[in-house]
């Protein structure tokens, strides 16, 4: 039996993998492909505190998966396939296995979230994207749309500017929600034009992308933009699927917790991205994941 499973290998169960392990709770942590979380599909992290020069995603979670595993943190790469809760009793089910813990801490993060449009499930990977930094590179010369109008589509859409010839950032009110400054410096970039008040309805191509139809919700005008590419970036999504019927969640989804991570359930944690909250950056992962650890560290402690 294992004291601690965490699931999910991005920031925050990295970090709680780190803290439980330097601390000598018997612990597994699983993630079904390979760590590093979303991150991992950011080009350069600026804003991650002591790195004043920013620092690669890839480089990041790589380090901090390092950093962990020299604590004697164990990361198996499984998929799970179903979580059995009970006070005294967690069950962890994959395909070929059943494991018991004491304690779980779930950092199963959150997915992007899709437009739901016609012709986006079609066209995905012919031109439909959710990663600039897996896609950036192919639009060289070539002009693209950005969906969205927060810190990652507008972060996305100057990192794409690299590349494309010319980026149309695509929001459906006349404000971005993205921080200030990086709307000034989209404001700045002269590759990057605007459509404000702007949906898209329709993406459009044959073997790819050929041009995306829009529509202005103010005045109701439908119109068609020629573009290659076609990057979405309007949110994210919980990862829930493991949890959905057995804690209790948030309106959007997101796993409710104390403010030490406990959620519903006594023993099982939750931290990052999949946690309600108001602020989901690489930086609030990190702490919440150390507080989950120590939280558990705690709970086990209680058990005994
Ligand atoms: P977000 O803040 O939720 O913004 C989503 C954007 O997509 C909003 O502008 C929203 O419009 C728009 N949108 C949502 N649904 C849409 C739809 N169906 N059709 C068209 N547009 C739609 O998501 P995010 O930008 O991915 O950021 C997520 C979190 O990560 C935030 O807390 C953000 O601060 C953080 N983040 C931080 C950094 C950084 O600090 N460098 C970088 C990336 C992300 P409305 O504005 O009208 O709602």
């Amino acid at each position: 039996m294992e004291d601690l499973i965490i699931i999910g290998g991005g920031p925050a169960g990295l970090t709680a993998g780190l803290y439980a392990a330097r601390s000598r709770l018997k612990t597994l942590l699983m993630e079904r492909l390979s760590p590093g979380g979303q991150v991992l599909l950011t080009d350069t992290v600026e804003n991650y505190p002591g790195f004043p020069e920013g620092i690669s995603g890839f480089e990041l979670m790589d380090r901090m998966r390092r950093q962990a595993e020299n604590f004697g943190l164990e990361i198996q790469s499984r998929e799970i396939l179903q979580l059995r809760l009970s006070p005294g009793r967690k069950e962890v089910v994959t395909d070929n296995e059943r494991l018991e813990t004491r304690s779980l801490i779930l950092t199963m993060g959150a997915t992007p979230r899709k437009l739901t449009i016609d012709g986006e499930e079609r066209l995905t990977g012919k031109g439909v994207s959710y990663c600039a930094t897996c896609d950036g590179p192919f639009y060289r010369d070539r002009e693209v749309a950005v969906i969205g109008g927060g810190d990652t589509a507008v972060e996305e859409a100057l990192y794409l500017t690299r590349f494309a010839s010319r980026v149309h950032l695509v929001h459906r009110r006349e404000e971005l929600r993205a921080t200030r400054l990086l709307q000034e410096r989209a404001f700045a970039q002269e590759k990057i034009a605007i459509a404000w008040d702007t949906i898209p309805t329709r993406i459009l191509g044959e073997t790819g992308v050929e041009a995306i139809e829009l529509k202005n919700v103010k005045s109701g005008d439908v119109s068609r933009l020629g573009v290659d590419g076609v990057f979405v970036f309007i949110g994210y999504d919980p990862n829930n699927e493991l949890v959905k019927d057995l804690l209790e969640l948030d309106n959007a989804g997101f796993v409710r917790t104390d403010n030490d991570m406990q959620t519903s359930s006594p023993g099982v944690f939750a931290a990052g991205d999949i946690r309600s909250k108001l602020l989901r950056q690489i930086s609030t992962a990190v702490g919440e994941g150390a507080a989950a650890a120590f939280a558990a560290e705690r709970y086990l402690e209680n058990m005994t």
